[in-house]
């Protein structure tokens, strides 16, 4: 099951283009997620070689310091073969900018984020069912 996951807001609390504190409980759940089968895409408006310099790069280097294992970022190379669409497909997105979201937050956060502790076991119970 391939399913995209928002960086800023997501993972971490909105600092762009600096990185900002973890989102509670989001690292651990998507090692989860990871370990049901989910194949992550990192879907993100970070990038590299722009003006603020390679923010994509970052993200990704943190996420594999934190022993998160991603299928790709910003792409899915699966859908090559049927279809050129540049959405990136994915059976489910997690965002916290998604309609119905849940969100918390957190003390000294700059904005509101996902909560895992809503999104995590949810997300992982369809997972599991699509096995
Ligand atoms: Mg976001």
């Amino acid at each position: 099951m391939y399913i995209c996951v928002d960086f800023d807001g997501t993972i971490v609390d909105h600092r762009f283009p600096e990185i900002g504190e973890p989102v509670p409980d989001a690292i651990k759940w998507l090692k989860r997620l990871h370990k049901c089968g989910a194949k992550l895409i990192l879907y993100t408006m970070r990038s590299d070689g722009g003006a603020m310099g390679n923010t994509l790069s970052a993200a990704l280097q943190y996420l594999a310091s934190e022993g998160v294992t991603l299928f790709a970022a910003n792409q899915n190379p699966s859908q090559r073969e049927w279809t050129s669409s540049p959405k990136v497909y994915a059976e489910l997105y997690i965002d916290d900018a998604a309609y119905g979201c849940p969100l918390i937050k957190p003390k000294g956060f700059a904005r509101p984020c996902v909560d895992w502790k809503k999104v995590g076991p949810q997300v992982e119970h369809i997972c599991l069912s699509r096995r």
